[in-house]
């Protein structure tokens, strides 16, 4: 301000004026599940950037004239995810405090890592706030716990998106069936005829209970259940679609054994047993290519950016 005359206002430099982006998980859906942190902090910014996933409940308890959608815009596109860095750098410039709200935990097949990394490169400062992941929270819901002491020692979180039969793929499902331990796919929706074929080949037994949680803890929600060799039927059938999580290994067997009591989620259940007739506006909808529509790799091009707030 040296050059300034004693008479002109005060101005300040863009240091002084530079806000704060809180990268902040929501939780699987149920504003219950918001952590206390991330409550106030919804409550308390200036500007909220999300995309769907972070569910209609929370959503809808934030004043639109202060939340911006980063998810599908009109017409259908995804918002480039080069856009949403730059809205972060710029509404922080502008000395906004900004909550980057994001399905389940946002370190989690998230695209936070990528953002935390731009807005360090930008000089922004940030915090993480930590969030109740779908890959845990959603099986938990449908009665399936990742862990068991007799059934699981292990979990592995993977994505599903990835076509599995492709030379370059990330995931290793030779090695994932190898663990004996549960296996949760996050993006999974579409290619699971893949990915269960893929782990059959290698070795899983065809009886090997999977489930399905669809938009766990939203209003919502539905469970299908079945095997290894019967899951992608149990899917069509029940016409479940992103967002949803698969839980794959003994573990899934629990919920059978726990769900008469299981108050959680008010959702009629979709079981391999009595399944429900789908609705029919779901069953026309899983003649889509879900891959296409629902999914997608965090790693993923925004031109390839999913539909249905499946991403966060
Ligand atoms: N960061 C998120 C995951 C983002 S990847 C988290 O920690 O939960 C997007 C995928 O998350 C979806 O394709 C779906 O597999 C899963 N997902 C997120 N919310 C979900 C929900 N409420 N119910 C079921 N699956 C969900």
């Amino acid at each position: 301000m040296g050059d300034e005359g004693a008479d002109a206002p005060p101005t300040r430099t863009r240091e002084d004026d530079v806000g704060k982006v809180y990268l902040v998980g929501s939780g699987p859906g149920d504003p219950d599940l918001l952590t206390v942190r991330a409550a106030r902090l919804i409550e308390s910014a200036d500007v909220v950037l999300h995309d769907k996933l972070p569910g209609p409940e929370i959503l809808g308890q934030i004043p639109a004239e202060k939340r911006e959608d980063v998810g599908k815009r009109a017409g259908g596109e995804w918002t480039p995810q080069e856009y949403t860095n730059r809205r972060l750098v710029e509404l922080a410039r502008e000395g906004n405090s900004v909550v980057r709200l994001k399905g389940g935990d946002p370190f989690v097949f998230g695209r936070g890592g990528e953002e935390a990394e731009h807005l360090a490169d930008a000089g922004i400062p940030f915090e993480v706030v930590p969030g109740v992941t779908s890959a845990i929270a959603g099986p938990a819901v449908a009665g399936v716990p990742v862990t068991h002491r007799d059934y699981a020692s292990s979990v592995s979180f993977v994505t599903g998106h990835e076509d599995p039969t492709k030379d370059e793929s990330a995931v290793d499902w030779d090695a994932l069936a190898a663990t004996g331990g549960t296996i949760v796919v996050l993006m999974g929706v579409g290619k699971l005829p893949a990915y269960a074929a893929e782990l059959r080949a290698a070795g899983l037994d065809g009886d090997t209970p999977v489930a399905l949680v669809e938009r766990a803890t939203w209003p919502d929600m539905r469970v299908a259940t079945g095997t290894l060799d019967t899951i992608v039927d149990v899917r069509d059938d029940a016409g479940i679609e992103p967002p949803a999580i698969t839980v794959i290994g003994d573990v899934a067997a629990t919920r059978d054994r726990v769900v008469a009591f299981l108050e959680n989620g008010e959702s009629a259940p979709v079981g391999a047993g009595g399944r429900e007739e789908p609705e029919s506006e779901a069953e026309s909808e899983s003649d889509s290519t879900p891959e296409s529509e629902g999914e997608s790799e965090s790693e993923s091009t925004p031109e390839s950016e999913p539909d249905r707030g499946e991403n966060a």
